[in-house]
C-alpha cells in the first residue's frame, strides 16, 4: 500500500489513533502557511507510476530533497503558465521589471537559480558595455578584466560557478589586503552573505569596491527569510545580488533572482539562454518556471515574517510536547543566525539513556513508511556554517514540513525513541 495514495486516509488515521492515545491534536493553523499538499490536479501520480518515494521534509531546503514546495498559488501560476505559448524575450523583460518594481531594485533578472545568477552576474561584470565579449567566455578572456576578488572565507561550494566565465580569484583576509588587492584586471568583488567568518563586512566591501569602480556581488541565496533581505542588499549598495528561488522563497526549485544595476542585468541577459554562443545557454528557465518565480516574489511579499516564524516555532513546540516525558531527551529550538534563519527542533540525547545514536535514528525514519529525512545536522560533530553542535542530537527541520506531517515526524520520533 502507497500510503501517500490516501493521504487524507492516513492523516485522519493519525489523528484519530493519535486521539484515541489521549494525545491533544492540534490542528495546523495555516491561514499564512498555506502548504496544502493538495490533491493532484488530475492526470496520473508519476511518482507513483515511476516508484519513487514521496518524502516527509523534516529537513530543510536542501536541493538533493528538492528544496520546497510551491504554494498552491505559485503551483496554479506555473500550470497555467504551460497553457500558452509566449514571446520569451518579452516574458523576461516584464518578469524581471516586474520583480524589480516589487523587490525595490533597478532591475532583475529571473535565472535557472542562485548557482547560475553567479555565473550570470560575473558574465555580466566581464562584458558590461561589451556585447560581444559574451562569445570569448570562458576560455578566450585574456583581453578582458578578470579577476574576482574575495575574502579567504568566503569561499565556497559555489566557486565553480563563478569560475565557470573564465575567472580568477584574489583572496584577501584584512582590509588593507582589499584595498590593495585591485588591479586594473578587478572585475568583481565577491561576497557570500551567509559566512560566518571574515573580516570586512558587507558595508566595507561595498564602500571599498565602489572607490575602486568595481561592481560587487552579494550570494544571498538562502537568506530568506528575513522577507527584508530582498531589498537590504541591493539598498546596501550591491551591484548584484542572488536569492534562490527554490528555498525559501518557494519558487520553483530551477529558478533564481538576479538582482541589481540595470547596465549589469542587460549585460547578464546577453550569457542567458535563449542567447546559444554563450557561457549561460544552458541555465535556461522555461517559461513555467519564470512565471512561477514571479508568483512566488508575490506569494512571500504576502507573508507576515511573524506569522510565518511563530507557525514555524508553534510546529517545534508541538513535536516537542509529544516526546517531552521520553527519558534522556532535552528539547531546545535553534534559530541560524544568517541562511536557514528560522526555528530548528534540537533534540539532545543522553546516550546512556537513548538507545540508538542520532545518526542510527535518521536511518530508522528513513526507512519507514512514510520515509521522513531529518535534517543533515543530526549527529554531525562540529558545530559551523550556521550549524549547531549536534554530535548527540536530533536536528529537525519544521520550515518544509506540510500541515500535518509534524505530528507524523512526533509519533515516529516517539516510536523510535521509546523502545
Ligand atoms: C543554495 C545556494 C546556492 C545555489 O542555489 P540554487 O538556486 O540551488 O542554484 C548558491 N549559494 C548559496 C550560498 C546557497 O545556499
Amino acid at each position: 500500500m502507497t500510503i501517500f495514495g490516501s493521504r487524507r486516509g492516513f492523516f485522519s488515521w493519525t489523528r484519530n489513533a493519535m486521539a484515541a492515545a489521549g494525545v491533544s491534536v492540534a490542528t495546523p493553523s495555516l491561514a499564512a502557511v498555506d502548504t496544502t499538499r493538495s490533491a493532484l490536479a488530475g492526470g496520473e501520480d508519476y511518482y507513483d507510476k515511476l516508484g519513487v518515494s514521496k518524502i516527509i521534509n523534516a529537513a530543510g531546503t536542501f536541493t538533493a530533497l528538492t528544496a520546497s514546495i510551491m504554494p498552491p498559488s505559485v503551483q496554479a501560476a506555473v500550470s497555467n503558465a504551460a497553457k500558452y505559448p509566449v514571446r520569451l524575450a518579452e516574458l523576461q523583460k516584464r518578469a524581471g521589471e516586474y520583480i524589480a518594481q516589487r523587490l525595490m531594485c533597478d532591475a532583475a533578472l529571473v535565472s535557472s537559480g542562485a548557482s547560475a545568477a553567479l555565473t550570470l552576474g560575473t558574465a555580466a561584470c566581464m562584458t558590461v558595455g561589451n556585447r560581444p565579449a559574451a562569445r570569448l567566455l570562458p576560455l578566450d578572456v585574456s583581453g578582458l578584466k578578470n579577476e574576482v576578488i574575495v575574502q579567504k572565507s568566503h569561499r565556497y561550494g559555489y566557486d565553480q560557478a563563478i569560475r565557470n566565465c573564465g575567472i580568477r580569484f584574489v583572496e584577501v583576509e584584512t582590509l588593507q589586503q582589499y584595498e590593495a588587492a585591485f588591479t586594473d584586471r578587478s572585475v568583481m568583488c565577491h561576497f557570500f552573505n551567509a559566512a560566518e567568518q571574515g573580516q570586512i563586512t558587507a558595508e566595507q566591501w561595498v564602500a571599498v569596491a565602489h572607490r575602486h569602480g568595481v561592481p560587487c556581488f552579494n550570494d544571498a541565496a538562502a537568506d530568506v527569510p528575513p522577507i527584508s533581505n530582498l531589498w537590504k542588499f541591493t539598498r546596501m549598495g550591491f551591484d548584484l545580488v542572488t536569492f534562490s528561488g527554490g528555498k525559501g522563497l518557494r519558487g520553483p526549485q530551477n529558478a533564481g533572482l538576479l538582482l541589481g544595476r540595470k547596465d549589469l542585468i542587460e549585460a547578464a541577459t546577453w550569457s542567458n539562454s535563449p542567447n546559444s554562443d554563450s557561457v549561460g545557454r544552458g541555465l535556461k528557465v522555461a517559461k513555467e518556471q519564470i512565471v512561477g518565480m514571479v508568483a512566488a516574489v508575490d506569494w512571500i511579499l504576502a507573508q507576515d515574517e511573524g506569522t510565518i516564524q511563530a507557525e514555524f516555532r508553534q510546529r517545534a513546540d508541538r513535536i516537542a510536547a509529544h516526546l517531552k516525558d521520553i527519558p534522556g531527551l532535552t528539547p531546545e529550538i535553534f534559530v541560524p543566525p544568517i541562511a536557514n534563519v528560522v526555528p530548528h527542533l534540537v533534540l539532545r540525547c543522553d546516550p546512556a539513556k537513548i538507545g540508538k545514536t542520532p545518526i542510527e535514528i535518521s536511518e530508522i525514519l528513513r526507512k519507514s513508511s512514510p520515509s521522513i529525512e531529518l535534517n543533515p545536522w543530526t549527529g554531525r560533530k562540529s558545530a559551523g556554517a550556521g550549524t549547531p553542535e549536534a554530535e548527540n542530537a536530533i536536528v529537525v527541520g519544521v520550515w518544509m514540513l506540510q500541515p500535518g506531517e509534524d505530528m507524523i515526524v512526533g509519533r515516529r520520533l516517539r516510536e523510535v525513541l521509546s523502545v
